[in-house]
């Protein structure tokens, strides 16, 4: 199989674009993507400051690359969760990418570790207050990412997430009529209100295995394990459901969310957007005053249960 750009022999086909390219013209092809994606979304700009979530896997770590590459003020957050093994060996990816490629470019990595602040691993953590482990985490990762942006003037927050895992959280929102999950599904999430920073998602327009291929090419050390919790997670048959859908009509990812993506465009334009009055329905939070709904947040209120049941 040859690139349809150059002479030199592809390294992956892209059946969704009915073409094939070889490692540059992938990196280039990608860049671009995400390019296109931050100027379509209206993520950022070139004077913004940006904080990566970074996992160690394939796609935080490519997106800190990418960013890089293309001159953007980015830093990167690294959440270590405490679980056993894999956490040490993401939080090496991590360092390692830091110290070897991202430090050059002037860029820093900042360390949350859950042990260290909760007094516990994360699946201590939700065994002790009887909740399953991903969903403690998912509330620790959203305020500690939520956090430092705030407390460190980040401009926007972005993390990984590609056309997969935006296909998949939109078919598991669909198949379950989450219909206020659906309204936040977007590539670009402002910040609506003092002291919630503006979420983005510049992979969204890359496939999983574009991505993977991307790192490949370009030489990122990324940890190929996936999180142990993960195992059995719904998000995970819906993948699989929509590879299979892809592997016999090319381009369904794409189509599936790009084809809601502009139906909620013309939504939007046709309702008025957040008025002061919803906002007035978030106030400080009045342990940590970080932005809530009810009088203290998910995340203290967590951590006050945790330390409830350790006494
Ligand atoms: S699989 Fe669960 S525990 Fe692991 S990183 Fe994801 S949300 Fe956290
Ligand atoms: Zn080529
Ligand atoms: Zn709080």
């Amino acid at each position: 199989m040859r690139c349809r750009k150059c002479p030199q022999r592809a390294v992956l086909g892209m059946p969704r674009h009915n073409t094939a390219y070889c490692g540059p013209c992938l990196t280039e092809f990608v860049r671009t993507q995400v390019q296109k994606a931050i100027k379509a979304q209206t993520m950022f700009s070139p004077e913004d400051r940006i904080l990566v979530a970074v996992s160690g896997g394939k796609d935080s770590l490519t997106l800190w690359e990418i960013l890089l590459k293309l001159g953007y003020r980015t830093d990167a957050l690294y959440v270590d969760l405490g679980i056993a093994g894999y956490s040490e060996r993401s939080h090496e990816k991590v360092e390692r990418f830091a110290r070897d490629v991202a430090k050059a470019c002037g860029s820093k990595l900042i360390i949350h570790t859950v042990e260290e602040d909760a007094g516990a691993g994360i699946k201590e953590l939700a065994n002790l207050i009887k909740r399953p482990t991903c969903s403690a985490c998912g509330t620790i990762k959203r305020y500690q990412f939520n956090r430092v942006a705030w407390e460190n003037k980040y401009d926007v927050m972005a993390t990984g997430h590609n056309l997969d895992d935006e296909a998949a959280r939109l078919l598991g929102n669909v198949l379950n009529w989450q219909e206020e999950y659906l309204q936040k599904q977007s590539p670009t999430l402002p910040a609506s209100v003092e002291g919630f920073s503006k979420k983005v998602k510049p992979l969204y327009r890359m496939t999983e295995r574009e991505v993977a291929a991307y790192a490949v090419v370009n030489r990122i050390d990324y940890l190929v394990e996936e999180c142990p919790m993960s195992k059995g997670a719904k998000m995970l048959v819906y993948k699989d459901v929509l590879n299979r859908l892809e592997a016999e009509s090319p381009g369904t990812k794409h189509r599936f969310y790009w084809g809601f993506l502009e139906k909620q465009k013309k939504a939007a334009e046709s309702t008025p957007s957040m008025t002061d009055s919803d906002q007035a329905t978030l106030l400080p939070c009045e342990t940590c005053g970080q932005p809530t709904t009810a009088g203290t947040c998910t995340f203290c209120r967590m951590m006050a249960r945790a330390k409830t049941a350790t006494h």
